[in-house]
């Protein structure tokens, strides 16, 4: 069975192609094709394609729109260097990540008109996210409308949190019209609590989990028992950590102050909240950890505290999970800060020796692929390093519907 699974962001496009034979592997996956498009303007795109037997592409490309640049990507299934299938009609199902399921989907869903309109409704909430999901869904039904599409959402994964973690102590009114937590960033978080499990050899019954997901968008979830807790995003993805470009929680009376002031419009305020504060608004060196801490060598004091604040605000922001949890088994870092920057995980695990956590230094800087326990032998929690796979978790759900829908078939 050949799953294509497609991460529509608002600047990029991820998609895999996954070859499954009979049962669900323990292990990942390698996608048989694996594409990306990042668009870094309005018009410049780089796509990437790799395939299992190694081969690949990698070019500048000018983009129209976003449905353009899905079929460049979707081409390349199909035709030149990384041709792996000879049409769309080789794949038996298409997973979607849909970033917006609102209060209603907690499960992954088969797409049919009722959940594409439910989906666009829920833009409101997640305007630039859901309607890129949407037009993948619809670039896709253009394409071939008799294949089966599945939505996995991420807000799924907090279809339990508890009434204290996503009611904000607003008017209640508001909470019925739908102002609550939702949380973000659920598909990473639940993969690295099945991974960790896996990696502990324990029962994700028995653990205690805080996974934290350091990418430009960053979030934790505390997971006691295999079921999320708490997590640090809210009702949109604005809330929480600092982030690459996104401030994260902020007093809210900064925001009335500077509308009673209309020094900015609405626009203006939602572009800088999410695009010009976090790490690029306090280091004005960028968003990329990785230049900031070339900025530092340089002596650049306000990258110096963009780092610091960054830390800072996550140790903090871990410590306010742990009585909800009641202790920690394990703390994961994943996404591209968490699995590839060492001195982030060695600064906040050296914030939390309160917990007697202790990252060995060896290990911490150690290159080895792969997802790794980095807390040394007398640590009391662990501290593992995962790599997050987003799209492999999208393609298992997928696997799963399909599976179940054959044995209601059969049964
Ligand atoms: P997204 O949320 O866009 O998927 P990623 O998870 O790819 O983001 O994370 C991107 C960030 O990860 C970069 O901005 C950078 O701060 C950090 N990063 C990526 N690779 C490295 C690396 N090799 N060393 C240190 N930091 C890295």
């Amino acid at each position: 069975m050949k799953i294509l699974v497609l991460n529509a962001g608002s600047s990029s496009l991820k998609a895999s192609l996954y070859q499954f034979a009979q049962d669900l592997p323990r292990d990942p996956l390698i996608p048989l094709w694996r594409g990306t498009i990042d668009r870094h303007s309005a018009q410049a795109t780089t796509l990437k394609v790799t395939t299992a037997t190694n081969r690949s592409i990698h070019t500048e490309t000018s983009s129209t729109d976003f449905s353009a640049d899905l079929h460049k990507l979707l081409d390349c299934l199909w035709q030149g260097e990384t041709q792996v299938i000879a049409n769309i009609s080789e794949v038996d199902l298409v997973g979607h990540r849909v970033v917006h399921g609102g209060a209603k989907y907690h499960q992954p869903i088969l797409i049919n008109a009722e959940v594409q309109a439910e989906i666009d409704r829920l833009s409101i909430f997640a305007p630039l996210h859901n309607r890129a999901n949407l037009m993948g869904i619809r670039a896709i039904e253009a394409l071939s409308p008799h294949t089966s599409q599945i939505a996995v959402f991420d807000t799924a994964f907090y279809g339990n949190l508890p009434a204290v973690s996503y009611v904000y102590p607003l008017p209640y009114e508001w909470l019925e019209q739908g102002v609550r937590k939702y949380g973000f960033h659920g598909i990473s978080h639940q993969y690295c609590a099945d991974r960790a499990a896996q990696l502990l050899n324990k029962d994700l019954k028995d653990l205690r989990l805080i996974s934290c997901h350091l990418g430009n968008g960053c979030s934790l979830a505390a997971i006691k028992s295999g079921v999320c807790l708490d997590t640090t995003m809210g009702f949109t993805p604005l809330d929480g950590l600092m982030m690459g470009t996104r401030c994260g929680s902020i007093d809210p009376g900064i925001m009335l102050h500077l509308l009673r002031e209309k020094k900015y419009t609405v626009a203006e305020l939602d572009h800088i909240l999410n695009f010009e504060s976090g790490l690029l608004g306090i280091s004005g060196v960028s968003n990329d950890l990785r230049e900031i801490d070339r900025a530092i060598e340089l002596g650049n004091a306000r990258a110096k505290l963009a780092f610091d604040l960054y830390v800072h605000l996550l140790a903090a922001k871990i410590s306010a999970l742990l009585p909800e949890l009641g202790g920690l088994d394990a703390l994961i870092f994943t996404a591209g800060v968490g699995e590839n920057h060492s001195g982030i995980r060695a600064a906040v695990a050296a914030k939390l020796a309160f917990l007697r956590v202790e990252i060995d230094p060896v290990l911490n800087v150690s290159n080895t692929g792969g997802d790794l326990d980095l807390a040394t032998q007398r640590s009391a929690a662990r501290l593992l390093r995962i790599h997050t796979q987003e799209e492999w978790s999208i393609a298992k759900a997928c696997w799963r519907i399909s599976a179940q829908s054959v044995t209601k078939k059969q049964g």
